[in-house]
């Protein structure tokens, strides 16, 4: 039953539109998805990091080769995801002499990995249309050890049989008993078995004679296998909409595509659409915070007007009527601490400098924080001695020296002896003044004494002495003591990039947590924080809980339960403000229309421009259920790199866990930036220097 086109031209010789570097991708794939998550076989996290995915996928998802999830591919089937295919082949103890039967060769991928590692490799497929793409790549890929063949995979394929190892690539009711006749002796199988449309356990047997030891390998999630000993079509097709996915052991990543439209509608018909953010009836969002002891605001991307403009409205609201007294956001402390001086009416504390002057100036130093920040200046005057002033501040731990500066101004004014002390232990610290990212560099790989002792001994001390410092100005010696220990953490930030965006990650977002946790214990009223969604929404609910990573959201549902009320803002189209490289030129950038796989497709599929979405309500458990398929969602952040938006800006999630609110405006603009130049080298009481 071979299929072969000989003469058709060939499939593709190249994935088109492809301009990164499939190779360095796919080795960072092994070891992101694949070591990390325990296989260890050295001949699969070979052939997976040698086979090229994005052949064996049409070009619009070809972007998507090195993430690890499942793809769509013709016949309304899917290429399993990279870590499914190594766990099943590490599981398949395969050695190089070994003959081996794929049920289920789909896009011929799979087969691929089998093929440098097995002898010889017959893969079966049902889909006479995916029969031929799957041959032809591997023809063209040189992956001549690898057959396609067209037929039922439940009957196996005598003519090769007996098969040292047996991989079914799809979910059955049982082991079809052919499979179980052509296995050697000594062989493995390994299959899903279970429901058509539930979770099915995946199996490995292993052939003694005539039994067969089975042992399960925990639970996974494929395609219905459908043939004369699995499912018959019937049963199976009603279902193979929401069965696309193979979805790994730990259950955390599975994708799949449902018809948009259907999502879409019941999007559409719990919404709260507003036609303007002005006009926006944002009452039963108030009502839903309730009495939140933090309100997390979000935002997709760094540089969007609307979202600072509809997060501004929403916290006037909070402090003017439901007693919130602090703005937390994503900013360094010494900067967020002069905007606090300000609009608090009170002497800045610290030596002079220009606050957001550094990259991404354009983030704080924009026209949209200015009107907030001119409404907290006139609000705390309108109040001042019947409520608690609101507090502005910031979270974030990049301001190395800026702080040191400040530690060590503070000393100066009140112990110059602790002062000199302070000085010469930060001054390790100095030659990186301009690069601090390169201190990390030469500490972890050219072996330069690191600073942390000293940055962590100027920290001690100081807290030590806090009865001595404190006399008279609280506020000032609370003030040094966070600028020490953001120096201390930056300090281990800078060199922990070296180790992995993993540890770095959690570092600054543990670090963010806790300035937050600190404010919120010592305020009056709530807090609200304004962070990007990636920091606010709970990583548990995105592919960053399969790295290792957490986040500002998460840590706070853990510590704060239901008191945590974590809002995402999203948007399809229209500009943003961004950067194309890491301390490049601010440039005002067209956002692409987003993805076919994402919840932004499905919410601009809803065709309501701008809503309100609750996402706690338990009563809305049908819109939670739809929505809980996971997706992709987008992240801008101070770079946009719209030519590889797919591979550099969306991420796996699970959007109605990650969020308890959702807020989406279909078109949104760039924010309007402030100049630095003037304000430059001319320190000016008002923070925006203007
Ligand atoms: N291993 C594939 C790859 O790398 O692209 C992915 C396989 S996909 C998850 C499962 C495949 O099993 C589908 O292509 C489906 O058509 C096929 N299939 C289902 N029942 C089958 C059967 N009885 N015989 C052969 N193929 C079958």
């Amino acid at each position: 039953m071979d299929d072969i086109d000989d003469d058709a031209e060939p499939l593709i010789t190249h994935a088109p539109g492809v301009d990164w570097d499939p190779a360095e991708r796919r080795a960072r794939m092994v070891e992101r998805d694949i070591v990390s998550r325990g296989v260890r076989h050295a001949g699969v996290l070979r052939a997976i990091g040698t086979v090229p995915r994005e052949q064996f996928v049409s070009p619009d998802v070809a972007e998507f080769a090195y993430d690890d999830h499942p793809l769509p591919i013709a016949g309304g089937q899917t290429i399993s995801q990279p870590y499914i295919v190594a766990l099943m082949a590490e599981a398949a103890e395969l050695t190089p002499g070994d003959r081996v039967l794929e049920v289920g060769a789909g896009s011929g991928y799979g087969a691929a990995v089998l093929s440098l590692i097995a002898e010889q490799v017959w893969a079966i497929e049902r889909h006479r249309e995916l029969v031929s793409s799957a041959e032809r790549v591997l023809r063209e890929l040189g992956y001549d050890n690898a057959r396609v063949i067209w037929g039922d995979g439940t009957l196996g394929f005598p003519p090769a049989a007996p098969f040292d190892a047996i991989v079914v690539t799809a979910g059955g009711p049982r082991v079809p008993p052919a499979l179980l006749d052509q296995l050697a002796d000594g062989g493995r199988l390994v299959m899903p078995i279970g429901s058509v449309t539930r979770n099915q356990e995946l199996v490995r047997l292993r052939r003694d004679g005539d039994t067969f030891e089975e042992e399960s390998l925990g639970p996974v999630r494929f395609v219905p296998l459908i043939g004369a000993q699995g499912y018959s079509e019937r049963v199976a097709e009603p279902e193979a909409e929401v069965l696309t996915v193979a979805a790994p052991m730990s259950g955390r990543r599975t994708a799949g595509v449902r018809a948009p439209h259907g999502i879409s509608a019941l999007v559409a018909e719990s919404a709260e659409p507003f036609s303007s953010i002005v006009s926006a009836d944002i009452g039963p969002l108030i009502e839903r915070i309730g009495d939140a002891r933090v309100v997390l605001l979000g935002e997709s991307t760094h540089g969007t007007s609307e979202f600072y403009r509809l997060r501004a409205r929403i916290t006037e609201e909070l402090i003017a009527h439901h007693g919130f007294t602090v703005v937390a956001v994503e900013s360094d402390w010494p900067d967020a601490a002069r905007v606090d001086a300000w609009i608090r009416r009170r002497t800045p504390i610290g030596p002079p400098f220009t606050p957001f002057a550094r990259f991404p100036t354009w983030m704080w130093r924009n026209r949209e924080t200015v009107e907030l920040v001119d409404w907290l200046r006139d609000y705390n005057e309108a109040h001042e001695g019947d409520r608690p002033p609101v507090r502005f501040c910031g979270l974030d731990l990049y301001s190395l020296f800026t702080s040191r500066d400040e530690v060590l101004a503070f000393l100066d004014s009140v112990d110059t002896d602790a002062a000199e002390v302070a000085r010469t232990r930060y001054g390790c610290l100095t030659p990186w003044e301009q690069d601090p990212a390169a201190y990390g560099r030469a500490v972890v790989s050219e072996g330069l004494v690191a600073c942390e002792p000293g940055v962590v001994a100027t920290l001690t001390d100081l807290l030590a002495n806090r009865m001595d410092y404190v006399d008279g100005d609280v506020h000032a010696f609370d003030d040094a003591a966070h600028n020490a220990l953001v120096v201390a953490n930056a300090e281990r930030y800078y060199r922990t990039m070296y180790y992995g965006s993993v540890e770095s990650w959690n570092l600054r977002d543990q670090h963010m947590f806790d300035t937050l946790r600190a404010i919120e214990q010592r305020a009056a009223g709530g807090v609200i924080v304004w962070e990007h969604n990636s920091h606010i929404g709970d990583g548990s609910a995105t592919e960053m809980a399969s790295r290792g990573e957490s986040n500002v959201g998460q840590l706070c549902r853990e510590a704060y339960g239901d008191d945590a009320y974590l809002v995402g803002f999203g948007t399809d189209r229209g500009t943003v403000a961004a950067a194309s490289t890491w301390g490049g030129p601010m440039e005002v950038k067209s956002i692409r229309h987003s993805h076919s796989l994402s919840y932004e497709r499905v919410f601009v599929d809803s065709g309501i421009p701008a809503f309100f979405m609750h996402l706690r309500d338990p009563e809305r458990r049908e819109l939670r259920s739809e929505l809980s398929t996971p997706r992709l969602e987008r992240a801008i952040g101070v770079i946009y790199r719209p030519e590889t938006e797919l591979q550099s800006h969306y991420f796996q999630a699970v959007l109605p866990r990650q969020f308890d609110e959702y807020v989406w405006l279909v078109e949104t603009s760039a924010v309007v930036p402030l100049p630095t130049h003037g304000v430059l080298g001319a320190p000016d009481l008002y923070p925006f220097g203007l």
